[in-house]
């Protein structure tokens, strides 16, 4: 095999997604510490200790202690290379964490055993069964009182519409949870119940062995042997193409800080998801093992050095090897070019990359020429990726200048911020500027752009909050559809993106069903394609 066959073969790029507290930098660590990427456990984030976060950069961040945007982890775990995209929580949540989704072949669930969905997971998903890629579900804290394991798959059944089909079966939980039965290879791993600084040493016992049912209470052992009998009687196959199609989600019960079944979970789930996927672009479809250069914007960081005013653009390559110092062609840009300062994240630190596959993530240097979506390829290849769809935000609210004076800055200072993808924009249909409404996915967005207008543009501004919480695009034909003659809630507000698309915002989805009721062609969207 080929060098670049090989070392795109063995690479693995997911997200892991989750909601607040479900114990995400926990497992994310635990990777990290079996791939000897990190030595000891609290060094990923630094928003619950005094270690500097890997993605501090933004002054705003050191302030606040959380990372703005998502950073991507690079590790090595036997001969895999592996790439995690972290999407942030919390009230950093934003609009790039959807994107970053975009640039993943596959994403881990994990979901607190004593909650199981919600609402931020549930988001997430979305996102991930738009793009069909594998979801792995790792069910977290078991060591703590869970709900029933089989309420919790019906949940994910029914909430997010995905099969499941349970890899392991936990015996317990709490201070009654003795491990967990493993299906495929048709033995026990028994939980020592070590204290959460130490690390487990897993035993793996026999079904019907001695020790097992020395371990188990007789109520527990009779549980496993039903349990194992029902699951084996619902004959629901362990269909691997169906996990690779995102239909099928695979699930593990475990405890990532007593590091109970992180490992086995790690193992299963790297041989199950796929390397690198082929995607989607004007001139077809392209492989990932082409041997020529292509990749795609999915994140810019703006302003990662205020003295500089620099930027980050993120891509995703989708195929080939990146080569420092080697011409590329940006697509958008319409001319051939060198990528400055290629970096990379190696679990702490960040350095300069020579080389890179399909699979990897690379940050280059942005004199201000990438726009989110953009395609940079060999010149050669010359290929154009769909764009990254446009997500409906969900808080909106209109901002102005407090200095009438300023007028022109501002104007300038949110056009470009929105054109940068840190926040979206809208006025209404056909006035120009007049009124400015900001959209945005997270509370933190708002923060940014109040920030960033003051220390970049020099403007404050005034802030009133909308009551809307919904977005649809408007899919039908402009040029035979009178926006006008739409019958809404008076509540309902027509408006115009900066690309001059009509939308519709919404206080609640009853007023979109309305909306939909009452204009029979009316084709509403929630992700707008048009980027
Ligand atoms: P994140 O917000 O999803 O990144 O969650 P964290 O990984 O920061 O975890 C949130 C809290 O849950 C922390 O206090 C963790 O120590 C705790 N936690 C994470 N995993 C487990 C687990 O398996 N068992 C228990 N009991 N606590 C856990």
């Amino acid at each position: 095999m080929s060098d670049l066959r090989q070392e795109i073969q063995n690479r693995r790029t997911f997200a892991i997604i989750s909601h607040p507290d479900a114990g995400k930098t926990t497992i994310t660590e635990k990777f990290l510490l079996y791939g000897g990427a990190i030595q000891e456990a609290g060094m990923v984030k630094g928003k619950k200790n005094s270690r500097h976060a890997v993605s501090d950069w933004m002054e705003i961040e050191k302030q606040r202690g959380i990372s703005v945007t998502s950073s991507v982890l690079q590790f090595h775990y036997d001969q895999y290379c592996i790439n995690i995209l972290d999407t942030p929580g919390h009230q950093d949540f934003s609009e790039d964490t959807y994107r970053t989704l975009m640039a993943a072949d596959s994403a881990v669930m994990v979901i607190d055993a004593s909650k199981g969905v919600e609402a931020q997971t549930r988001k997430l998903f979305k996102v991930c069964v738009m793009r069909d890629i594998p979801i792995f579900t790792f069910i977290n804290k078991m060591d703590r009182e869970a709900r029933d394991p089989y309420e919790l798959l019906e949940e994910i059944e029914n909430e997010l519409g995905i099969g499941t089909y349970a890899v392991n079966w936990p015996i317990g939980s709490g201070k009654e949870f003795r491990g967990v039965y493993d299906r495929m290879d048709n033995e026990v791993i028994a939980f020592e119940g070590v204290d959460a600084r130490h690390e487990v040493t897993a035993t793996h016992l026999q079904f019907g062995s001695d020790e097992l049912k020395e371990r188990l209470s007789e109520v527990q052992y009779q549980t496993l042997a039903d349990d194992i009998e029902l699951l084996e009687g619902a004959g629901d196959e362990f269909d691997l193409d169906a996990v690779r199609h995102g239909k099928l989600s695979p699930v593990f019960f475990g405890s990532a800080l007593t590091n109970f079944g992180v490992e086995p979970f790690l193992k299963k789930f790297l041989t199950m998801t796929t390397s690198p996927l082929p995607r989607n672009s004007d001139i077809g479809v392209i492989d990932p093992f082409d041997e020529r250069f292509s990749a795609f914007v999915f994140k810019i960081q703006a302003n990662m050095n205020k003295a500089h005013r620099d930027r980050i653009a993120f891509m995703r390559i989708c195929s080939g090897k990146f080569e420092r110092g080697k011409e590329v062609f940006h697509i958008q840009g319409g001319k051939k070019i060198q990528l400055a300062q290629p970096q990379q994240l190696m679990a702490q630190d960040r350095s300069i990359v020579d080389e890179a596959y399909a699979g990897d993530i690379i940050g280059v240097f942005d004199p201000g020429i990438f726009s989110i979506g953009d395609t940079v390829c060999d010149p050669k290849l010359k290929c154009t990726y769909s764009g990254i769809p446009t997500f409906a935000p969900e808080l909106f609210a209109t901002v102005r200048q407090k200095d009438t004076l300023k007028r022109k800055q501002f104007v300038k200072g949110v056009t470009q911020i929105a054109q940068e993808g840190a926040i979206q924009i809208f006025h209404e249909p056909n006035t120009g500027m007049e009124e400015v409404i900001v959209g945005v996915v997270g509370q933190l967005q708002f923060e940014v752009l109040e920030y960033r207008l003051k220390n970049e543009y020099g403007v404050d501004i005034i802030r009133d909050m909308l009551p809307y919480e919904h977005l649809r695009w408007i899919e039908n034909d402009e040029e035979d559809f009178d926006y006008k003659k739409l019958m809404l809630t008076s509540d309902t507000r027509v408006v115009q993106d900066f690309r001059d698309h009509l939308l519709l915002l919404f206080t609640s989805p009853w007023n979109i069903t309305w909306a939909l009721d009452h204009n029979e062609n009316l084709r509403l969207a929630e992700f707008s394609q048009n980027s």
